[in-house]
């Protein structure tokens, strides 16, 4: 199938809002083998709706609105589209089911435009709103699939990873399937991976591996073309094996996982905690780890301690180390890392110093960060990194790194 998404919204034009859906659609529908050949962007217009639409039939097999499915005015993708391939609207009774029950738990009046929302083609699969109240559809007519999908990226993200996905692959060809892996890798550059598997890389077909390096990691998508679900899987655990006996040190997870992330599952299935200390994280760890769900599991809290003085008086760091070394070195790593963990009491402490830039500290470059590890029963260590880029870079990639030590 070859793609087209119509974005539609005029604050979309008007540079309101980023087309964010149009990417998001984009990612998954390459997920699955769909190829998409272009983005449109229109305002809230019947007319120019109906034009892109004409031209993108010439084009596509399957042509994805979003936006301007709701209860107003302004929003008329649905009449647009019903209008222009002159099919009938009628009312679903487990949309209106939906948006009346979404109504009564909030305790709030349904007004008669909010019915609209239920209206759904004829002979259309109708995609459930679980995040809010107007469904998506899909249609067959004439060898094109049309797919409506709401604007809310809340609402239209869930109903595509849920609903709308199975929806297109049900119509798919079966040789056009595909299935998709993604292999995360950390702590080796994009050349160095490269060139351990650039033989993969030459010979490699089915599955096809394509790198990609963003943020200090390394990713390798591989894609596997066949007609049965298992036969793909298998091509895929083949050369995931292959890529591991060569770089499986490097290997932290799949798909859109995070160090973070990864981390946290490790320390879980250990039974341990965790404790963090930062400084020119300023907190962005803390951020990231309490942003996963269950976090209090093993995670029980951590300081930001910035001053040279803060380190002293709150976390117990010695004047003496930091006279002597300053803040931005191994002992003061070590110490924050030691401190913590004996303060919150937990098996594991984690800590960050350096200069995140852009001017230097202690005379030493942006980009000299340490992290400090300290655990229960082994000797605390410090590692020290020369991390690359602006302020932001320095402070996220330190942020990774951290994670990847209490990883490894
Ligand atoms: P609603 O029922 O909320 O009106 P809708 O399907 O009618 O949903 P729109 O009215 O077009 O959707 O858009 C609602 C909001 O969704 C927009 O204000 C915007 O915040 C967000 N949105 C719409 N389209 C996009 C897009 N392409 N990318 C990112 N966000 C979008
Ligand atoms: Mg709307």
């Amino acid at each position: 199938m070859n793609g087209e998404i119509i974005a539609v919204g005029s604050e979309l034009l008007l540079g309101q809002i980023v087309n964010t859906n149009a990417r998001f659609i984009s990612e998954e529908l390459a997920n699955i083998g769909i190829n998409v050949y272009y983005h449109t962007v229109i305002g809230d217009n019947k007319q120019r709706l109906k034009q892109v639409v004409e031209i993108a039939q010439q084009r596509a097999d399957l042509i994805i609105f979003t936006g301007g499915l709701g209860p107003t005015k302004d929003d008329l993708t649905k009449e647009t589209i019903a209008s222009l391939l002159g099919v009938a609207l009628s009312m679903d009774k487990a949309a209106l089911q939906s948006i009346e029950d979404y109504f009564s738990r909030r305790n709030l009046n349904m007004t008669e435009n909010n019915k609209k929302q239920a209206l759904v083609f004829d002979g259309s699969e109708v995609l459930p709103n679980d995040n809010g109240m107007a469904p998506g559809m899909v249609l067959t007519k004439d060898g094109i699939t049309y797919m409506l999908l709401p604007g809310p990226p809340s609402e239209m993200e869930p109903m595509l990873t849920t609903y709308g996905k199975n929806a297109l692959i049900k119509r798919m060809d079966r040789s056009e399937k595909i299935q998709s892996r993604v292999l995360r890798f950390y702590g080796i550059g994009e050349a160095s991976l490269e060139d351990q598997l650039l033989d993969l890389f030459e010979g490699q077909t089915n599955p096809t591996m394509a790198p990609l390096a963003a943020n200090g990691e390394v990713t390798i998508r591989l894609t596997a073309k066949h007609a049965s679900d298992n036969t793909r899987i298998q091509l895929l655990d083949t050369l995931e094996q292959t890529i591991k006996e060569r770089v499986g040190e490097y290997f932290y997870g799949y798909d859109d996982t995070t160090l973070v992330k990864e981390m946290g599952k490790l320390i879980q299935e250990n039974k341990l905690t965790l404790s963090v200390a930062e400084s020119l994280t300023g907190g962005l760890f803390q951020e990231e780890v309490t942003s996963i769900s269950g976090v209090s599991e093993w995670f029980k809290g951590g300081v930001v301690t910035y001053w040279p003085e803060v380190k002293i008086n709150l976390l117990n760091v010695s004047k003496e180390t930091i006279d002597q070394y300053g803040v931005v070195s191994e002992q003061c790593a070590k110490e924050m890392a030691e401190n913590v963990r004996r303060l919150l009491q937990t098996e594991i402490g984690l800590s960050f110093t350096g200069v995140a830039g852009p001017a230097t500290l202690e005379g030493k470059e942006p980009g000299t960060v340490f992290v400090g590890l300290s655990m229960k029963d082994a000797p605390t260590v410090a590692y020290q990194l020369k991390l690359s880029g602006n302020r932001e870079s320095v402070r996220t990639r330190a942020v990774k790194n951290g994670a990847w030590r209490v990883i490894k």
